[in-house]
């Protein structure tokens, strides 16, 4: 399929018109990790889809039916090529590369794994990598082990050789890291597996969109990938399985699709891939991923290659010359990302603010808390570059951190801890905070506000203790409290290693200390928050975490009632 179709130089401005929400926006989309824009090709292939040929597949004798299965088919054929794969059979459609892990740790799991068996992963790994294997040793007795990085970021590679051995079943890592970067020798570490007699699966998720994947080259015996961060759309995935291993594999989910003949005593199941994909797939979903596999061949390889590293270096060389930033890791391959934190602005601060100039870009723990954790941090922000990202949107991100850089000098705070006793917001100040905030017209004001207070509030050490922590935050908040009996008011402490959260909560503190219990309770607090675009402009993560500190101020004014 792919020689006889035209190909078409990398030019990025023409490139770019082709991602309708790329042409539309001036802002920069750095998020491309968690998940790509899609071209007109793919949002077209769907739409004619729905529109000329929508029906279910593999079923019915009539002519819609089988354009939906030819069409469906074909794109599993697209993915076979894209993959090199030795047949269609070994390709089986999934919503993402979740779906996929968890196929393989419940079938080759319950058909492979038992008690006292090894099954490997890395530091580097996604939760999707992780969680189903801790589920499955625990399942089946098997021991969970974790390859080790070194001080780069690089897996490493003497502990993975010594922790091969002949109860290793399967070895289960990531072609790339998503949270740094990382690309893994899968090739040598393929071998090695094999070598003990392991199965390995490969997490492509964050190689697919950069490197040509060959599965017959690695002879790996898993490969997966989601459709959404290769340009395509969400809701399909792609397992691949060599076909002896799936041929030996029960089904996982059961149903329609899936079985060649059913009684009420026994079923027999149809071979792979029709085994494992139970019910009605998500046709549109494939025709879309192919049209995006097309739509990327149209390029040369080597040509998006180079641009994608180009913005990589440009992006190191950029951002290492400002003070503060730190680059995390160094690993000796690194693809697609680049993961950073600046000292005294937390992650998700900057996330917010640069959010604010137009630049989208992910903070957090990218959903490898144990990463983080190892590597001593509560999560990263997080640059991410897709194929249409140019350099210009680069130096706008370089330019933008150096100015909140000025802005936001380190230890700039000096007024002394606000308390509700020591230091409660003067009465007498020409307006309260919610004054201050509703009489400003935007958002933007609103917050930069916010950010000022909570700059000026310097913390308190004697309420950042592990026993204050609020759980169900995705920053750290720490709250404490003191119940006046002599008048029945309560009076409440926040603090947070978030600047938003901290200057949130000094309004909170304001709207509840110095009231008794029940006032506290029937503080209704929703339009509020609408009218002051909360709701609107906070993530999700963060207004949970403050829904997180209304409610434990509610329920500490229960306890009192
Ligand atoms: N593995 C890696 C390396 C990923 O980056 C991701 C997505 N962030 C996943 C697995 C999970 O992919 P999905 O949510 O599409 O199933």
């Amino acid at each position: 399929m792919k020689s006889s179709e035209s190909t078409r130089p990398f030019e990025i401005e023409r490139l770019r018109s082709d991602f309708p929400l790329i042409a539309t926006s001036s802002d920069c989309y750095f998020d491309n990790a968690a998940t790509t824009q899609k071209p007109s090709d793919v949002l077209n292939a769907m739409d004619s889809y729905y529109r000329h040929s929508n029906a279910n597949v593999h079923r019915a004798a009539h002519k819609l039916s089988r354009l939906a299965t030819e069409s469906f088919e074909a794109a599993r054929q697209r993915v076979q090529q894209f993959l090199n794969a030795g047949h269609t059979d070994e390709i089986i459609w999934t919503r993402g590369t979740t779906e996929g892990i968890n196929l393989v740790a419940h079938s080759f799991g319950q058909q492979a794994i038992g008690a006292g068996d090894e099954i490997l992963i890395s530091v580097l790994e996604h939760h999707a990598n992780i969680v189903p294997w801790q589920l499955l040793a625990q399942r089946s007795g098997a021991v969970l082990r974790v390859i080790p990085i070194n001080n780069d970021g690089d897996l490493d590679q003497a502990a993975y050789a010594e922790m091969l051995n002949p109860r290793t079943k399967l070895v289960a890592i990531c072609h790339v890291s998503n949270a740094l970067g990382t690309v893994n020798p899968v090739a040598e570490m393929i071998q090695q597996a094999h070598s003990v007699g392991a199965k390995i699966l490969i997490d492509g998720a964050q190689a697919v969109s950069h490197f040509q994947i060959d599965v017959q080259a690695l002879d790996c015996d898993f490969y997966l990938f989601s459709g959404h961060k290769l340009y395509g759309p969400t809701g399909i995935g792609v397992l691949y399985g060599k076909q002896q291993l799936l041929q030996m594999m029960p089904p996982w989910q059961a149903g329609g699709e899936m079985i060649e003949q059913v009684s009420f005593e026994s079923t027999t199941f149809l071979p792979p891939p029709f085994r494992f994909e139970a019910g009605t797939p998500n046709i549109a979903a494939a025709i879309g991923l192919a049209a995006a596999i097309r739509y990327l061949n149209r390029f040369d390889l080597s040509q998006r290659q180079a641009h994608e590293q180009g913005l990589l270096d440009h992006a190191i060389m950029r951002l290492s010359q400002l003070p503060r930033l730190r680059i995390i890791g160094h690993p000796q391959h690194r693809t697609g990302l680049l993961p950073f934190v600046i000292d005294g602005i937390h992650s998700f601060d900057l996330g917010t603010l640069l959010d604010q100039h137009g630049i989208a870009l992910r903070t957090g723990h990218h959903c490898a808390m144990p990463l983080h954790r190892q590597l001593g941090l509560e999560g990263t922000v997080r640059a991410s570059f897709g194929l249409y990202n140019r350099i210009d949107e680069i130096d706008r991100l370089a330019d933008t951190l150096s100015e909140l850089l000025t802005q936001h000098p380190i230890n700039s705070h000096k007024a002394p801890p606000l308390t509700s006793a020591s230091t409660p917001i003067p009465q007498h100040q020409e307006a309260s905070l919610l004054q201050q905030l509703l009489r400003l017209e935007h958002w933007a004001a609103r917050y930069a506000l916010l950010m000022k207070m909570a700059q000026a509030q310097a913390s308190d050490s004697a309420l950042r203790q592990d026993q204050h922590i609020l759980h169900g935050c995705s920053s750290k908040v720490w709250l404490d409290y003191r119940y006046h009996g002599d008048d029945n008011s309560l009076h409440y402490q926040i603090d947070s290693d978030t600047r938003i959260i901290k200057g949130l909560g000094l309004l909170l503190l304001e709207l509840f200390n110095g009231k008794n219990p029940q006032q506290i309770i029937d503080l209704a607090l929703d339009e509020l928050f609408l009218k002051l675009g909360l709701v609107q402009h906070l993530s999700t993560s963060r207004s949970n975490g403050l829904e997180a500190i209304v409610k434990e101020i509610k329920q500490i004014a229960t306890m009192h009632q």
